[in-house]
């Protein structure tokens, strides 16, 4: 059978579910697949690397990831075990729409979290992974990167024109 596709809108900066806690998954019913399913599309269709309940307003600890575009990724109640080391690097997020910012996050991050049947599983990342981890289990305690941000929030727009 053939799977629709099914975008859900995407809440932005200023919508107050972006900024509460959101629950534990207790177990994966059939409403919270279709959620996975739904959140997934929603991030490919925008083009972004991740995406946290939260952001299509179901305040569930529930994270999509792909920072490949082949390595879909999910995470379901996901805790930071370890991180090390540091980058510094311009961070976006499909919350804040048309911006970006520079934030400094861990070089390496160890999740632990759980899959689609509830069981237990690490991840590690490093780089852009390690950055999209924190990120978006950020999202998960009702906070985005602005808050992070180092200098002002610029303009996706203006920074295209600089490097014409
Ligand atoms: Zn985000």
């Amino acid at each position: 059978m053939e799977k629709s596709m099914a975008i859900r809108n995407i809440r932005e900066i200023g919508d107050p579910i972006l900024n509460k806690v959101s629950k534990e998954v207790k177990e994966v019913s059939e409403r919270t697949k279709e959620l996975i399913d739904d959140m997934f599309d929603t991030m490919y269709e925008a083009d972004g690397v991740g995406l946290a309940a939260p952001q299509v307003g179901i305040l569930k600890r529930i994270v999509v990831i792909d920072v490949t575009g082949e390595d879909p990724l999910l995470l379901i109640n996901p805790v930071i075990l370890e991180t090390s080391g540091e980058q510094r690097g311009n961070e976006g997020c499909l919350s804040v729409p048309g911006k970006i910012g520079i934030v400094t996050r861990p070089n390496y991050v160890k999740v632990r979290a759980y899959n689609e049947k509830m069981e237990a599983f690490e991840v590690e990342g490093t780089e852009l992974l390690a950055r999209a981890l924190c990120h978006e289990i950020e999202h998960l305690d009702g906070h985005l990167y602005v808050e992070k941000v180092e200098g002002e929030l610029m303009n996706l727009s203006d920074l295209s024109e600089e490097e014409e």
